[in-house]
């Protein structure tokens, strides 16, 4: 039974790109397909209420020189207790003179109905 109280952070595997993302959700934030939903799945946890808890953006740039850059994107995630409980390389590449990357940080936040 999905959709009642006790299953926040269930999972699955997203059909399209194989990423691990909320059964809950309607989109893929990964490659942002919409997501078929299984009889399983009833209408409230289609139309849960999101916000944006964050969205950092930066840019980095090799200027102008001689070599290649390179360079990894690492995000981490720490509970209350300061404990990380993920760590993942999103990206590694190589940065050419006068070549820039802009790296955009998101995270959304599903509160379901009656929470508060
Ligand atoms: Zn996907």
């Amino acid at each position: 039974m999905n959709g009642r109280v006790g299953v926040a952070g269930k999972t699955r595997v997203c059909p399209h790109c194989k990423t691990t993302i909320l059964e809950s959700a309607s989109v893929c934030p990964g490659c942002q397909h919409h997501l078929r939903f299984d009889r399983n799945s009833n209408v409230e946890s289609r139309t849960q209420p999101t916000f944006s808890a964050l969205r950092v953006e930066g840019a980095f740039r090799n200027p102008a020189g001689a070599d290649s850059w390179e360079y990894s994107v690492v995000v981490s995630i720490r509970n209350d207790r300061g404990e990380e409980v993920a760590r993942k390389v999103v990206g590694v590449g190589a940065l050419d003179p006068r070549e820039s990357r802009t790296v955009t940080l998101s995270v959304d936040v599903f509160a379901p109905r009656g929470s508060k």
